[in-house]
């Protein structure tokens, strides 16, 4: 993992030194083949402290100019039709998790540049109203708590402000947790959460709203899929609890919107081959994962790796990435 780390940050270097000393059109030379991107939040800065899931409203606009410009834009079912341009990178748009800024920042821009997109909703409005993710991630970031206790640990705050327990996180054990012990840390944080006033930070966590799902579900520019119920990492949780988070994930978007749902992106990309196959037995006709986890798995109709976008480097770097394919 460090060996990687090390490996992605050298060649990170190497690349922004060719790109600034005459390489640059060498390095954004024009690609052939496909993408799907996987955008999350976009807020107005493009804000990196809590996590890595927001870039800016003006990166997300500039970056959509520019490769609607250069490149051919596809919505997912072109994608899967294989409906391309030669000679040219297509690209489909999708977004995980459901926030609210999708609606208020990016949706707007789509509309602009007349952009398909399809989003991945994590149906959790019944049980709370966040995804307890980003909840941690924020508490974390806010509270002046140095420790804390809970499920039978004590956790301490790290330099990077994340809540550690023998070395590991607690924003990365979540995932794994039977959900009944996630709710537990509302509990807990409950006083930490109000102090931050969420609504002041709304872009950061609020999920849209059934009316605006409903909204962004008759535009014909875009679809709605499921992207399960409480963000589980759906491989470490119980096999049966993560086939119900499929299901009713499923379901929900279905009652809601009164249209079939048949896309389902994997919360994390973290998928197998049973759960897989549970989302095709469900009419789920498009797989979203990050990346595929054996070759084999490149030949199943309904599975598609997809490209995260990386909020860390700038546009010239996240453009030659984008190109090549893979951060490595
Ligand atoms: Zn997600």
């Amino acid at each position: 993992m460090i060996w990687i780390r090390i490996k992605y940050r050298l060649n990170l270097i190497f690349k922004t030194i060719l790109f600034h000393s005459g390489f640059k059109k060498r390095l954004l030379k024009n690609q052939y083949g496909e993408r799907i991107l996987v955008f999350h939040g976009i807020d107005k800065l493009g804000e990196t402290k809590y996590n890595s899931r927001f870039i800016s409203r003006d990166f997300f606009e500039k970056f959509i100019k520019y490769i609607s410009s250069h490149y051919n834009i596809v919505s997912l079912d072109e994608y899967y039709q294989k409906k391309f341009k030669p000679n040219t990178l297509n690209i489909a748009l999708t977004f995980d998790d459901g926030y609210l800024n999708n609606y208020k920042y990016a949706v707007p821009i789509l509309k602009k540049y007349n952009i398909p997109a399809s989003f991945y909703i994590t149906t959790i409005h019944k049980k709370a109203s966040y995804i307890f993710n980003d909840f941690i991630d924020l508490v974390s970031y806010h509270s002046s708590k140095n420790k804390l206790f809970f499920d039978n640990s004590i956790y301490k705050k790290n330099a990077k402000n994340e809540f550690i327990c023998n070395g590991m996180s607690l924003k990365k054990e979540i995932k794994a947790l039977p959900y009944k012990k996630v709710e537990l840390l509302y509990k807990t944080l409950e006083q930490n959460w109000l102090d931050l006033k969420p609504a002041s930070i709304e872009d950061y966590w609020k999920l849209m709203s059934v009316k605006q799902l409903k909204e962004l579900a008759k535009n014909p520019l875009f679809t709605i899929g499921a992207h399960g119920e409480t963000h589980a990492s759906l491989i470490d949780i119980h096999m049966e609890d993560a086939k119900k988070e499929i299901s009713n994930s499923k379901e929900f978007l279905e009652t809601i919107l009164n249209q079939p749902i048949d896309e389902f992106a994997f919360p994390f990309g973290s998928y197998n081959n049973e759960l897989g196959d549970y989302c095709e037995k469900l009419g789920f006709k498009k797989v979203l994962l990050v990346d595929y986890n054996t070759e084999l798995d490149k030949k199943i109709a309904s599975y598609r790796n997809r490209f995260v976008m990386n909020p860390y480097i700038s546009f010239d770097m996240q453009l030659v990435y984008l190109l090549k394919g893979t951060y490595f």
